[in-house]
Order: structure tokens, then C-alpha cells, then sequence
């Protein structure tokens, strides 16, 4: 069964649209402190003397409480209160959908407003309950500028990067919607892990390539690892790259999370096919930008994401080339069978097929590669969002139901 809230109707949507964010009034979430406290000082509503203060209050509300309305923040003054207010939101962006899988996973489309020329985009988040971990996969980008061939979001032009505010607002949102928050029910029937926080892990594996959205990205993470605010450990975050090479050293260097890497092939002409951008950064360079990623160690590994793509990438040649090629790095292997969209010329691989090659790779010293598919009756797919997943045909059951996310970080 699909429960699925529909906010396209306008009694409906006009609860959330008083919630929310103004496109008028400047956000506050996604500030560092400092600009935090700068935001206050610069509206005359903070004395610069209190505002490391009130920043750290502000930081408190918003990240550690959820707080979504400064109403809420009981220890400021009603006056100030309602100057924060008349300069400034805290408010949650418009959710347009959320759909609830039968298995619990949830899909919201986001709305967020146009920032400059151009029309409201959307966006799409997914979270992913499982016994021990509450997944969230976050979107960086609308669209994408890279155009690898087996993928949905490769057919998309880029419309716009995230704001650092709007990549926070998804995990923000979604915390809102699990009851996640201190002091917070979680929702009647929610399926949700059974201990710990709801959403205990984030992967940067929505549309986009997050490494061309870098410091939005960075700032956004930073904050969601802030011990004092969202506290969501670094190990437990995971950036997927298609291989933007320059970028992979500041990435463990400046943000500290853990690293997937969309691989998909063991050789040149054949990635060069698959995920163009190897064009401009080989495997050479690739491997080596991983080989020196900080901090790698048999408890810190790199996640190497490989689509299962029928005949193209699938035999056994190819795991002995993926073994020969990962050597000596800290590496965990996902395997993900393709999930078809109308248009794709790729077939996912027959999961014989599929097995053979797991089983290749476990033999390999390389533990559990194919993750579970979830969320198949409401097709949430990471890596492939805001695809046309109502009008997708039916094609092969198997592969249909395939699409799941690599590389969650720590259990
Ligand atoms: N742009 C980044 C992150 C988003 S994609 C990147 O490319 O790494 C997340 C993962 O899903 C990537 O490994 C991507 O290659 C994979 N993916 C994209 N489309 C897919 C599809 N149709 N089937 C299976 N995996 C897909
Ligand atoms: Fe962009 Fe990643 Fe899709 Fe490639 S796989 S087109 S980098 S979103």
C-alpha cells in the first residue's frame, strides 16, 4: 500500500504555504555562526556585543530543537522575537508530495523558490528506514551539467545549484516529518528504526553532482556535523562523486566525510562511454585522488558505486578488472542493478548475472555488494530523482524494483 499525502490541491497546500519559507525574507538557516551573528548585527536588531550570543541561541532553535517559526524560541524576548521575524525566516520549504512506501520509505518533492530569473524548482529527498539506520538521500543540485549515459538526471540540464539552506532544508524537513526533533511524536505508523535517531545517516546521492556545488555543499555539511546543532557524525555522511578529481582532496580535507565514487567501469574507453567526465579526469588521476584521501583505513573505506548494466559491464573480465583496479585501497563495492527510465538504451543485468559477479567479488574479500531494493511501489530511486516515475512503463519487474542506494556510511 502507497499512502501518499497530496498537497496539489489548494486547501491543502495553503496549511504549509503560511509555513512556508518566504521568498522575500532572507533565510537564516545555512549561515555559518559567524554570518549568523553578522545577519543579526547587519539588521540593527542585534547589538554586535550580544552577537556571538544570539547566534548561538538562534543555532540552538533551529538545529538542535527543529524549530521552525521563531514563536517557538522561548527564551528570546517577545520584541526581538518579532523583529527576527519581520527581517528574517526560519520556515521550511513547501513540500508539494510525500509519499509513504509500504515498506517505509518516504519520497518528498520540494519546492524552492527561484532565486533570481527562472521559475520555482523541484526537488526530490529520500529517506530509507532499515533495522539499525534511517537513510536520507539529499539532492545538491537541480539537474546536472555531467551527462552520464545511463543515468535520468544526465538528460536534465542543470537548472540551478542549491543553496547550502535548501540542502539543509531537506534533512531539516525530513526530521520535521519523523518526529525526529526533541520533544517530537513520531507519526502514527511511521516505519522508522528501532532505536536511535530517524534519520541517523545522510548520503549526498540525490540529482546533482555535489562536488560542482562545493561550498554550498560544504557549508551544508559542516553544519548538519555540527556537535552543538544537528550532530550528525561524519562517518555516517557520504559524498558520491561522478570523479570531479580537484575537488576529492579538499573534500576530505575541508569537509571530512566519507567518500562513494560512481566507478561503473574498469577501463577507460568504457567509463569514457558511461560517466563522460572521466574524459577530463581517467581513471589514473581518479585512483590516485582516492588512494590519497585522508584518513583512509579498513574502518574508514571508500565506497565504489558500479551500475549493473546488462552486456556492458557485468562479466566476470570486469569484476577481475574492478579487483586489479580497487588494490590496496580501503574500498566497499556496491553494486547497483540499473533502474530503466523511458528513453534508456540500458538494460539492467539478469540477476544470475548480477550473483556471479557479487559472488566474484565477496570471493574477493569484498563483503555484501548488492543493497536491497526499497521503496519499489513508490519507485524512490537515489541517483535517478525527480525522473518521470509515474509514466515509466513496466518493464523488467526485476530491475524495476532494483534501484537502492550505495554506500550509507556506518551502520
Ligand atoms: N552525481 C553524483 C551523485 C548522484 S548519483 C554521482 O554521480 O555520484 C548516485 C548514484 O546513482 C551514482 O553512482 C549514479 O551513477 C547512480 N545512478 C544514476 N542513475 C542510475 C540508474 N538509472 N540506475 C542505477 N544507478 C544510477
Ligand atoms: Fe550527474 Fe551523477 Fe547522474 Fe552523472 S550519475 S549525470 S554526475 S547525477
Amino acid at each position: 500500500m502507497t499512502l501518499s499525502f497530496d498537497l496539489t490541491t489548494e486547501g491543502a497546500r495553503d496549511a504549509l504555504r503560511a509555513r512556508a519559507a518566504s521568498a522575500e525574507k532572507p533565510s537564516l538557516i545555512g549561515l555559518t555562526r559567524a554570518e549568523l551573528g553578522e545577519a543579526l548585527v547587519g539588521a540593527g536588531i542585534v547589538p554586535e556585543r550580544q552577537a556571538k550570543m544570539r547566534a548561538q541561541q538562534l543555532w540552538h532553535w533551529m538545529y538542535v530543537r527543529g524549530v521552525s517559526d521563531f514563536a517557538g524560541m522561548l527564551n528570546i524576548s517577545k520584541d526581538l522575537r518579532a523583529e527576527l521575524d519581520k527581517h528574517f525566516t526560519v520556515a521550511r520549504p513547501e513540500i508539494v508530495e510525500e509519499q509513504i512506501s509500504s515498506d517505509g520509505t518516504r519520497k518528498w518533492l520540494f519546492r524552492f523558490p527561484p532565486r533570481g530569473a527562472g521559475r520555482p524548482v523541484e526537488i526530490e529527498t529520500v529517506y530509507i528506514p532499515e533495522e539499525g539506520r534511517g537513510t536520507l538521500c539529499i539532492s545538491s543540485q537541480v539537474g546536472c551539467t555531467l551527462t552520464c549515459s545511463f543515468c535520468h538526471t544526465g538528460t536534465q540540464k542543470l537548472v540551478r545549484n542549491l543553496t547550502a539552506e535548501e540542502i539543509l532544508a531537506q534533512l531539516l524537513t525530513a526530521r520535521d516529518r519523523l518526529g525526529d526533533f526533541p520533544d517530537r511524536d513520531t507519526p502514527d505508523g511511521a516505519i522508522v528504526p528501532a532505536e536511535g535517531r530517524k534519520v541517523s545517516n545522510i548520503v549526498m546521492m540525490g540529482m546533482g553532482e555535489p562536488l560542482y556545488n562545493f561550498e554550498a555543499v560544504k557549508k551544508a555539511l559542516l553544519i548538519a556535523s555540527d556537535g552543538d546543532g544537528l550532530s550528525l557524525s561524519k562517518r555516517r555522511i557520504t559524498l558520491s562523486t561522478s570523479g570531479v578529481v580537484p575537488e576529492i582532496l579538499r573534500t576530505g580535507e575541508e569537509i571530512g566525510v566519507m567518500l562513494a565514487i560512481s566507478l561503473h567501469a574498469t577501463n577507460d574507453d568504457l567509463r569514457d562511454l558511461l560517466v563522460p567526465i572521466n574524459k577530463k579526469y581517467p581513471l589514473k588521476e581518479l585512483i590516485a585522488a582516492c588512494r590519497a584521501y585522508p584518513g583512509l583505513s579498513n574502518a574508514k573505506r571508500i565506497t565504489f558505486e558500479y551500475v549493473m548494466l546488462k552486456d556492458v559491464n557485468d562479466s566476470i573480465e570486469d569484476a577481475k578488472g574492478l579487483i586489479k583496479l580497487l588494490k590496496g585501497i580501503p574500498a566497499k563495492i556496491n553494486l547497483i542493478p540499473f533502474n530503466p527510465w523511458p528513453g534508456t538504451n540500458y538494460q539492467c543485468s539478469d540477476w544470475e548475472t548480477i550473483e556471479k559477479f557479487a559472488d566474484y567479488i565477496n570471493n574477493a574479500g569484498y563483503a555484501s555488494p548488492i543493497r536491497t531494493p526499497r521503496g519499489r511501489d513508490i519507485l524512490a530511486a537515489c541517483g535517478q530523482l525527480k525522473s518521470d516515475s509515474e509514466r515509466m512503463r513496466k518493464v523488467d519487474r526485476l530491475a524495476l524494483e532494483a534501484m537502492m542506494i550505495a554506500g550509507h556510511g556506518e551502520a
